[in-house]
């Protein structure tokens, strides 16, 4: 592409976005790249068919009028869609290792990567899959077979089975494997052909889904649903906006009612989705909630011993000793995307130098891997049941109105510790709280602040709290 190209480009993109706002310029044109201009015709991509097909049918004439004021001579715009495989570029030889590496399949596996199964997910404009998210290289341990087993059944389930649980939420800390087991139901359920599993991030369902719900009649939008047997929603706590919000409630409940499967990751219970109204906080509590606990030490190193064949299956010369697997799996306890960081180092590193991994390179490779205080998360509820044991209350007492001496102290511990070892907001805070306003949370976080500085007994009752709170 010519340096002229890109800068007429540009300028097209600028009219664009003046002529149709930056909301809806970042909806549907931020991924829209300039392919090539040929004759009259510019030939543009985008990566998904849904994108392509709303383009077409709703701007075809604005893009379109946007290029033939730049350049008059265009007569022709063509919309396509861009393979979802990294386009080749010119890639200096000192780039090709490290990019061979990246490019990495874990699981060597990229039968999905085509076909039927990932156009029945294009079409009704899923996000990108990972090839490599899969049931054969998900590895299950005590902290996520029950995720996995749940996930396996909604997989598994034929569309004339009455659905078991609705919707199906799993939520965990970043990096334990939501994404993974997501991913894999999407493959997996798509690949027996019956049914069709739409897998769809928040914000894809946000700047996507609903915006193109939204335009459509009620009749449509039946149909849309009718199209989906199992939606798929990753990350939901990132759902924002009150319509937004509206949308996805009506969505989920029309897609419940008629009996289709919902699944839903989240990094917190449905309780601590401070976006959502009650009542959609309780029908999404009312399906099957699982927890995926954190990756203990022996699922770690199955991980690792997974991953290290799969990257063996490209890189035959790797290997990594068990002993230096272990002590990865001992030491890095994060989670299973530092795992893959520290795999993809030694990789790198064996690769670029040609010298053998052992426990030394390793111990260099992945020292800024190692976190070894990782506080535990924790929860509203948690705090709430252990100040109220340590005051000898009772945890309706800490929500309840009373006002008396011996809930008031115990209730502003609570919520001083809430502020400090949750990531929750203040109103979310009041809200857990029996419906508090912020500015009592705050006047309570504050008092305690002041008291601990004067009272060590306080000091050391709210230091015992923490610790029983994070073991
Ligand atoms: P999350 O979505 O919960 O943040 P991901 O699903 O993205 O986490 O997982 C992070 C990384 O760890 C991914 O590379 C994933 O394949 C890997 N991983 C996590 N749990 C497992 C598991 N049980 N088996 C295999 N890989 C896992
Ligand atoms: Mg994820």
């Amino acid at each position: 592409m010519t340096s002229t190209n890109q800068e007429l480009w540009l300028r097209v993109k600028g009219r664009l976005r003046a002529e149709v706002g930056e909301d809806i310029y970042s909806s549907w044109f931020a991924r829209m790249d300039l392919e090539g201009i040929e004759e009259e015709t510019v030939r543009m991509s985008v990566p998904t068919r849904f994108l392509r097909s709303w383009i077409q049918s709703h701007y075809a004439e604005r893009v379109l009028a946007c290029w033939q004021a730049e350049q008059e001579k265009v007569g022709r715009i063509e919309l396509m869609v861009r393979s979802s495989v990294l386009r080749p570029l010119p890639v200096k030889p000192a780039e090709q290792a490290v990019r061979e590496i990246r490019e990495v399949k874990f699981n060597g596996d990229a039968r999905y990567v085509a076909g039927p199964v990932s156009a029945a997910h294009d079409s009704l404009g899923g996000s990108p899959l990972d090839p490599r998210l899969t049931f054969e290289s998900f590895v299950v341990g005590r902290s996520n077979t029950l995720a996995h087993a749940a996930a396996k059944q909604v997989a598994a389930a034929r569309r004339s089975d009455a659905v078991m649980f609705n919707p199906f939420y799993i939520h965990a800390g970043v990096g334990l494997g939501k994404t993974h087991l997501l991913q894999a139901v999407t493959w997996a359920g798509n690949a027996a052909g019956e049914r069709k599993v739409l897998y769809l991030t928040a914000e894809k369902f946000m700047y996507g889904f609903v915006s193109a719900l939204r335009s459509q009649t009620a009749i449509a939008f039946k149909e849309t649903l009718r199209a989906i047997d199992v939606l798929v929603i990753d990350d939901l706590q990132f759902l924002q906006g009150k319509s937004t919000q509206a949308e996805f409630c009506h969505t989920l409940n029309a897609l419940i009612d008629a009996g289709r499967q919902v699944v839903i990751a989240s990094d917190r219970p449905p309780s601590d989705l401070e976006s959502l109204d009650d009542r959609m906080r309780s029908r999404l509590a009312g399906g099957l909630v699982v927890e995926m606990g954190s990756l203990g030490e022996e699922l770690r190193l199955e991980i690792l011993k997974a991953r290290m064949n799969a990257a063996r299956l490209h890189h035959p010369g790797f290997d990594v000793p068990l002993p230096v697997l272990a002590y990865i799996a001992k030491t890095v306890t994060h989670n299973g995307r530092d795992l893959e960081g520290a795999l993809n180092r030694l990789l790198a590193h064996n690769k670029l130098t040609g010298q053998a991994v052992t426990l030394e390179m390793a111990e260099r490779e992945v020292r800024d891997l190692i976190r070894p205080h990782e506080p535990r998360r924790v929860k509203i509820e948690d705090i709430q049941r252990v100040v109220a044991r340590q005051y000898n209350v009772s945890r309706a007492d800490l929500l309840s109105s009373r006002r008396t001496a011996n809930v008031v102290r115990p209730r502003q511990v609570a919520m001083y510790l809430a502020k400090t070892l949750t990531l929750r907001s203040l109103p979310e805070i009041g809200r857990r709280f029996g419906g508090r306003d912020h500015t009592t949370v705050l006047h309570a976080v504050r008092k305690i602040e002041n008291l601990v500085g004067n009272d060590t007994t306080l000091a050391e009752e709210i230091e015992l709290l923490k610790r029983q709170l994070q073991e």
